[in-house]
């Protein structure tokens, strides 16, 4: 089955003889890297049901970014998925259409996703940002602060066996850390209350530079060993 997914990533299927190992684990097996405080959250989330949840986030104006978007975008998928998907904050076609990952970059999330077996509407995706930066710049502190508490309460909610998260605005964030998103990758962390949690390149930066999707190959690989170790099977 790989093969063809591997052609839908446009991933060759030959490999040089003397590839590095990428994304391989640490001998411990999933292992603790760093995590994100509890105590540094705030609690807008906190308590709430999916219905109060959502409505929370559509009505937010806990940060300026709210004046400046057509939609918040709250997150998409099975509300009871195995696998969740963390992304950095809507782009205009996100905002115009209040779902995450459309567009080009979405479609290449979904050919991931496939890779290993999962349709899209398998995993909940949601975005660290509910609402989209101006220009797409980045997310600022007081930005992630006031939107955390809600990305915090979907993952209680989810209670995911596994989260992806892709990029490195989104692992930076997740792991508190500055290191370039090469170092966050290949290992398995542990965020909010010990989820583990994979890294890999965001799909719009693969769409810019394709020969990294080898790499990301690696990381969807080390996600779908730990979720399997963890007892997680995916269902076809
Ligand atoms: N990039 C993201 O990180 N999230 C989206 O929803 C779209 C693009």
């Amino acid at each position: 089955m790989l093969l063809s997914y591997l052609k839908a990533l446009e991933i060759d299927v030959w490999l040089p003889r003397d590839r590095p190992r990428v994304g391989s684990e640490s001998p411990a097996g999933v292992e603790p890297i760093s995590a994100a405080s509890d105590a540094d959250l705030r609690s807008a989330g906190s308590g709430r049901g999916w219905a109060e949840l959502e409505a929370a986030v559509r009505d937010c104006n806990l940060c300026p970014l709210h004046a400046t978007r057509t939609q918040a975008v709250f997150g998409v998928g099975d509300r009871t998925a195995q696998w969740m998907v963390i992304g950095e904050a809507p782009g205009m076609e996100e905002d115009r259409k209040g779902e995450p990952f459309v567009g080009r970059a979405g479609q290449l999330l979904n050919a991931m996703l496939k890779s290993v077996g999962l349709a899209r509407e398998q995993v909940f995706i949601a975005n660290i940002l509910k609402s989209r930066p101006p220009n797409n710049r980045d997310p600022r502190p007081e930005e992630v602060r006031a939107c955390l508490p809600y990305l915090q309460r979907q993952i209680e909610l989810v209670n995911p066996r596994l989260i992806l998260c892709v990029g490195r605005i989104a692992a930076q964030t997740l792991l508190q850390s500055s290191e370039p998103i090469g170092k966050l990758r290949g290992a398995v962390h542990r965020i909010f209350s010990d989820r583990p949690m994979v890294v890999t390149y965001h799909p719009a930066y693969l769409l810019r530079s394709p020969a990294e999707k080898r790499k990301a190959w690696a990381d969807l690989t080390l996600a779908l060993r730990t979720f399997r170790r963890l007892g997680g099977e995916i269902a076809s």
